[in-house]
């Protein structure tokens, strides 16, 4: 006991003597149970050791040197680092917890496998909640478990904000990389990340991570991510300056702030607007604002640094027709003489109109550039296209050649997959699970995770989640697949489970019991959606759920429920087959950057017969060698259109994998686009 103690106190000792702070590791090591906080050992100014079992001219040694000097990563002693170990989850979340300069967490989420108080409770809290790092199913962490190497290319990636990426890994063994893992290790390639830690081209993904290829990977994000910040232009900067009372104008301003690499400002009214002030028609506070020219509502604060920005976007919504008064207010408040103003709005239906010119007129010496409206839920890629048809300044247009992120939802063949708006990648074929129950159910699911299915669709209404976790679990277990690899998607049904969308939803989660639902959508419009979602966002929030998405909603229902939320739905899933096609809907849906996902795609259970049995489809399946049935999904695959056939019978379930040998021509395609009949097989 007492040379533990001793032991304990030399460590602490060295480990205040070196660099940085002891790393969690080391910690553990010297320390486990004792509930001492890494965070509490500080940095010292005497030079560190060098690390004994770190050879200088090691690949990795110039790595683990950065993360020592920043703090990021430490010695499990002050002179060994041992970069051979594998890194478990509770140390990489800890690590990148310390890259995040260690924020608490407030009402953690609590694991059975964590212990509080320990060294890295805060930090697995912070990952769990962050989403950067989730927890099993059943409340656990996974706090001992190695990190392979897919797992903590992913988890950087997540960390990083979940960056867009686009092409193929272009490592030799990408085939087995799990899908889920696809769009960060093709990130991580393409930035260098993965620089040094392939060995003849290889990524080997299931490998376990090692605390030397840890620091590299860190070394080489930090170092490339801070090297390829567009240097500020060299005259002027630009500036997003908006009003959002409600958060619809907000998101759009984010993404020309970050588009631009811009500084973002946001206008906040001294006196803030409550929903009473917004109501229209009431002669509330906001009508009587618009109805009052001269109303000049006070800004809380100011900016002092106006005279740095030569370019400022200007982002309100349209009420009555016009700019909120406090715009006014602002462009008042400074000499905007020779800036180049760049007005933006967003309204469910108004265009700008009048509140461009009449803006223009009280900031009469800036060059005042043509406005344009958005509707909610306008994506990156659409702000992208609109800052690219800009005349702007020409350091401006430069700095956005270096950023593209997002673009439009791309099906993506190789991988059979799209990368969702939320940053998540979803398989483009799937099962649906609509009257599947009981065993057929579990041999229905497991067989399609057998065939290399890895969407599964469900829904509270079919009353078949039980089933459904049971057989992604069992299906893990049995075909050595990960959590991440299963994409799951299940339903709140309208009714009492919108009136009581907490516990419907948690009512989904403990059935499913996996831990995380990849993706939950509201089956049908009601009276309570925008609540139910509004509570589906907060278990977004608490990484319980992934993505989140509509089923039934068309155009009208979602110019009216869009500006309502705050999280664009990832995916709306409504009725498609050749005989319903829905034409004017579909690239509705997909410009607003949502993934279409077609349910009842073979027809649905009673009107498959026909829809196979068509003398265009089956002549067409003749001529490719392949069913009626693969020729119907290949026809939504090449719509962009993702599908999710129902089936009980193991060798459809396999034939409805194998789309991707064949494509159709566009004669092909436009057969099949005659055969519209607007012939719903549902009624919703
Ligand atoms: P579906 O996929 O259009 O058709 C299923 C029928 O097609 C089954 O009878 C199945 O029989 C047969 N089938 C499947 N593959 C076949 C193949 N290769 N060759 C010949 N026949 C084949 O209809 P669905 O299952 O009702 O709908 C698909 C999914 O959409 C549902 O499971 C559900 O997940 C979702 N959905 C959602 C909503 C909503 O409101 N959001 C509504 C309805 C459905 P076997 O079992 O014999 O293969």
């Amino acid at each position: 006991m007492k040379k533990h103690v001793l032991s304990l106190f030399i460590a602490v000792w060295l480990c205040t003597l070196t660099m940085t702070s002891c790393s969690a590791a080391e910690i553990s090591a010297a320390s486990s149970g004792t509930g001492l906080d890494s965070a509490k050992l500080t940095s010292e100014s005497q030079p560190a050791a060098p690390f004994l079992d770190v050879p200088v001219d090691a690949w990795y040694a110039e790595a683990i040197a950065y993360c020592r000097q920043k703090g990021i990563m430490s010695g499990t002693t002050s002179t060994t680092f041992v970069p051979e170990a594998t890194l478990t989850r509770a140390m990489l979340a800890a690590v990148l917890h310390r890259m995040s300069d260690t924020p608490t967490v407030s009402d953690p989420p609590a694991f059975t496998d964590a212990v509080a108080g320990s060294w890295y409770s805060d930090a697995v809290s912070w990952a769990a909640k962050t989403g950067v790092v989730s927890g099993y199913g059943g409340g656990t962490f996974g706090v001992n478990d190695p990190t392979t190497r897919e797992q903590a290319v992913t988890i950087l990636w997540r960390y990083a904000g979940n960056p867009e990426s686009t092409g193929t890994a272009g490592v030799s063994d990408a085939a087995s990389i799990s899908t889920w893992a696809q769009a960060a290790v093709r990130w991580a390639e393409v930035n260098g990340i993965l620089d040094g830690m392939l060995e003849n081209n290889r990524f080997d993904p299931k490998a376990n991570m090692k605390r030397g290829e840890v620091a590299s990977m860190l070394y080489h994000y930090l170092s490339n991510n801070a090297s390829s910040q567009p240097e500020p232009a060299a005259s002027g900067r630009t500036l997003v300056a908006y009003f959002s009372a409600t958060n619809t104008t907000r998101p759009l301003a984010e993404y020309v702030a970050d588009i631009l690499r811009a500084d973002l400002y946001e206008i906040v009214p001294e006196d803030p607007y409550t929903d009473a002030d917004l109501a229209y028609y009431t002669n509330g506070r906001a009508d009587r604002e618009q109805n009052d020219p001269a109303a000049r509502p006070a800004i809380s604060g100011s900016l002092e640094n106006m005279a740095d920005y030569d370019v400022i976007f200007l982002g309100y919504p349209i009420w009555h027709g016009q700019a909120p008064r406090i715009i006014s207010t602002f462009l008042e408040s400074y000499d905007l003489t020779g800036k180049t103003i760049v007005p933006f709005c967003t309204s469910h239906s108004s265009g700008i109109g009048s509140s461009d010119s009449n803006l223009h007129a009280l900031a009469s010496g800036a060059n005042w550039l043509a406005g344009r409206r958005f509707a909610s839920g306008t994506t990156r890629s659409t702000m992208e296209d609109w800052i690219n048809s800009l005349d702007l300044p020409e350091q401006l247009t430069a700095v956005d050649a270096v950023t593209s992120a997002a673009g439009k939802a791309a099906f993506n063949f190789e991988t059979k997959s799209v990368t969702l708006n939320s940053g998540y990648e979803m398989p483009i074929n799937g099962l649906g699970t609509y009257s599947l129950h009981g065993e057929t159910c579990v041999d229905s699911v497991k067989s399609a995770l057998a065939s290399g299915v890895r969407l599964i669709d469900t829904a509270s209404a079919y009353g078949n989640e039980e089933e459904v976790g049971q057989a992604v679990r069992e299906a893990m277990e049995e075909l050595g697949l990960q959590r991440e690899d299963i994409f799951v998607i299940t339903k709140i049904y309208p009714g009492s489970e919108m009136a009581n969308p907490e516990q419907s939803i948690q009512a989904c989660l403990d059935r499913l019991d996996l831990g995380y639902v990849d993706m939950m959508l509201l089956h049908h419009p009601d009276r309570n959606d925008v609540k139910a979602y509004q509570a589906m966002e907060k278990f977004v929030e608490d990484g319980k759920i992934r993505s989140l998405g509509l089923s039934n909603w068309y155009v009208k229902e979602l110019e009216e429920f869009l500006p309502q939320v705050s999280i664009t739905p990832a995916l709306v899933q409504n009725e498609i087959h050749p005989y319903y096609q829905e034409n004017d809907v579909i690239p509705y849906i997909q410009d607003l950057g949502i993934v279409v996902q077609g349910w009842y795609p073979l027809g649905g259970r009673g009107h498959t017969g026909e829809l196979l049995g068509d003398e265009v489809i089956s002549g067409i399946a003749k001529a490719h060698g392949v069913s009626s049935a693969q020729v119907i999904l290949r026809w939504n695959l090449q719509k962009s259109v993702v599908v999710i056939p129902g089936s009980s019978n193991p060798d459809h379930i396999k034939e409805n994998t194998e789309l991707y040998d064949f494509a159709l021509t566009d004669k092909e395609m436009a057969k099949i686009n005659a055969l519209d009949r607007n012939e719903k097989h549902d009624w919703y």
